[in-house]
């Protein structure tokens, strides 16, 4: 008999691998073998496949099938590889066409009934299919739509295992079965979420322009109310669309998460807000099995919002240091390591003590200063030490809110715009190097004869420096956000004006 032999795709992080799956049947007695370092879901692919196979009138070989899924080095996790090693095991039995099953790659798990179910990935591995190669890539309907984003590869969406096999060339008889569908993407996601929506709080306003206008990380310090999270929410609405690679890599990372993807790539920055009890596993990523995206992957090319910050477990807090440091994410597992994206944008925001009540008008706080001072301690050094803009937010008072009714706001689209023509002058000022951000260029680039800010423009922070009111990095910082500032003005370089306000914008923890 005939060995069958098709593909499918294995995925380690957002990088998938093609697999060869081969199918051999010897004369012994019934049983089907997998080998090829399957991990536990796949290996009850045996029973799967079985099943599915008698339920669809295509019952498998009586003697002993072998499965290999080569390279048998690559670990292999889930239950994607369920509708490759069935088409295998057909084509060796001769039910199939052994040809047509080896040009195309298989996704999709098997329910016991023979229909196909979605999986979780399917843009990824899609990609992987396309760029191998292969002309035509099978896979669930529920993951058609999906699967059509991916340029240059055929897809073939089949709702049974009957239907993949009759297309394959069997001969068995059509039966129409319904298709197991994912849900629908939410619409209007962030619908009505404005700018204009934040009353009072300009210079936290001001600041938001500033961390969209040069990718600057922040930290919003204030009382419950103070609308930290409205505003933290606003800032991917001021982010500009995603490029091309970008998009890919957004829709690609919530495949992977198990999240809807729809007909269209996202174009619009995401927004990811985890709770303060959340796991390293949940921000960074992890799960047995297949390696899932955590909150910090699925926030990659958007913003990352920790609010109540110093209630998160510094363990969890620490997992963000490297993301923050080389905006990849990489999870180590015995035998293999997964990568993910992690450049996001991160805002964390924090009450100015535990009971959230100091500093306030008519405040009645009773927190010691011993607990004030421990409570924003958990907020390590190394993290805060990457965050150039550190502000205070307050709640508002009815007269500012009657003040602020009176005059026009500033909504996102005008923001937005704002941000695109600061962004295109740093851009332009900083082609040739290797940054494209205000918060990318390192201090030693800005402080160099080139760049250097006339003293009297530094007058203040040179005074801070030599007082040791600030640090070496924190001046770099400063000097970051002032060109941010300047860009968002229009102007050619910092002012003292600009330095000024950039210097404001640092003092969130020093008084
Ligand atoms: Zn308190």
């Amino acid at each position: 008999m005939a060995i069958g032999r098709t593909h499918s795709v294995s995925l380690l992080g957002l990088d998938g691998a093609i697999v060869e799956i081969e199918a051999d049947v010897s004369s012994n007695l019934p049983s089907i073998v997998l080998v090829g370092l399957p991990d536990a879901a796949l290996n009850e692919a045996k029973d799967r496949v079985r099943s599915a196979a008698m339920n669809s009138e295509l019952p498998l070989s009586k003697h002993r099938i072998t499965v290999n899924l080569s390279p048998a080095a690559l670990p292999k996790h889930g239950s994607g590889f369920d509708l490759g090693i069935a088409l295998a095991a057909l084509a060796a039995a001769g039910d199939v066409s052994v040809d047509s099953v080896d040009r195309v790659v298989h996704l999709g798990e098997l329910g016991l009934d023979g229909r196909l179910r979605p999986i979780n990935g399917i843009l990824p591995a899609v990609v992987a299919a396309a760029r191998a190669g292969f002309p035509t890539v099978m896979v669930p309907s529920g993951n058609a739509d999906e699967a059509g984003l991916v340029p240059g590869i055929r897809v073939v969406g089949v709702a049974s295992l009957r239907e993949a096999a009759i297309w394959h060339g069997s001969t068995c008889e059509p039966v129409p079965v319904e298709a197991i569908m994912r849900p629908a993407v939410p619409v209007g996601r962030d619908a009505g979420a404005d700018l204009s929506d934040v009353i009072g709080n300009e210079d936290a306003i001001e600041a938001m322009l500033v961390a969209a206008a040069g990718g600057h990380h922040a930290f919003l310090l204030g009382p419950p109310g103070a609308g930290k999270t409205m505003l933290a929410s606003r800032l991917p609405g001021l982010l500009p669309d995603l490029s091309a690679e970008a998009a890919l890599e957004v829709s690609s990372v919530r495949s992977l998460a198990g999240m809807p993807v729809g007909n269209t790539l996202e174009v619009r920055p995401p927004f990811e807000q985890p709770h303060h009890t959340a796991s390293a596993a949940a921000l960074i990523g992890g799960g047995s099995g297949m390696i899932r995206p955590g909150a910090a992957a699925r926030a990659s090319h958007g913003v990352l919002f920790l609010d109540e910050a110093p209630e998160f477990t510094s363990s969890v807090l620490d997992a963000l240091r490297q993301p923050l440091e080389s905006g990849l994410i990489s999870i180590h597992r015995a035998n293999s390591i997964a990568h993910f994206p992690g450049s996001f944008q991160l805002v964390m925001a924090a009450n100015p003590c535990p009971c959230g009540q100091f500093g306030a008008r008519d405040s009645e706080c009773t927190c010691s200063p011993f607990s004030r001072r421990r409570y924003l301690a958990r907020l390590s050094g190394p993290l805060l030490d990457r965050i150039d803009l550190q502000l205070r937010v307050h709640r508002i008072t009815a007269a500012q809110l009657r003040v602020s009714t009176e005059t026009s706001r500033l909504d996102t689209s005008r923001a937005r715009a704002r941000v695109m023509s600061a962004r295109s002058l740093a851009a332009a000022r900083l082609a040739g190097t290797p940054w494209l951000l205000n918060s990318h260029v390192p201090g030693s680039w800005l402080r160099a004869p080139a760049q250097r800010l006339p003293h009297p423009v530094t007058a203040s922070i040179d005074r801070a420096l030599e007082r040791g009111g600030i640090t070496m990095r924190g001046y770099d910082r400063i000097l970051r956000v002032s060109w941010s500032l300047a860009d968002l003005d229009g102007a050619d370089r910092p002012t003292t004006d600009h330095v000024g306000r950039a210097l404001y914008f640092r003092k969130a923890l020093s008084s």
